[in-house]
């Protein structure tokens, strides 16, 4: 039976399935994903045929630039999705899913970008920007 994993928002209105095995987690320094999070963004991909969505109507997607949207819950707020146009794939926080996730930190990237109140030391790659 193929890796299955779960996970949910903060107060559960909003829950997804997937099948699959989950994507190294990366980890995104940009101003968006800071001022969206507090720190930085780190996310998982999941195929969209891969990934069933429960409580989808609770979900708001805030157009954060012209070609992507990032879904959150609309009644606590927990960050959950980034989708790219026309991509068939969601990006989800590696934190919202049920452990044990099987995930691994994979690389950094939008270092350039990164808040100044810490420091990327852990060891693994750092892109300046997006990876290609
Ligand atoms: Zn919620
Ligand atoms: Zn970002």
């Amino acid at each position: 039976m193929a890796e299955e994993h779960s996970g949910s928002c903060n107060c559960g209105a909003v829950r997804f399935r997937t099948r699959g095995k989950l994507r190294e987690v990366i980890g995104c320094h940009c101003s968006q994903c800071r001022k969206q999070t507090g720190f930085y963004y780190a996310a998982t991909n999941v195929f969209d045929s891969e990934l069933d969505l429960e409580g989808a109507g609770n979900i708001t997607w805030y157009r954060s630039s012209p070609q992507a949207q990032r879904g959150f819950c609309k009644t606590c707020g927990s960050a959950l999705f980034w989708k790219r146009d026309g991509l068939d794939y969601t990006s989800i926080m590696a934190g919202a899913f049920d452990p044990p996730t099987g995930l691994a930190f994979g690389y950094h990237i939008f270092c350039a970008d990164k808040g100044d109140f810490y420091e990327i030391d852990d060891g693994l790659p750092r892109y300046r920007q997006s990876k290609v």
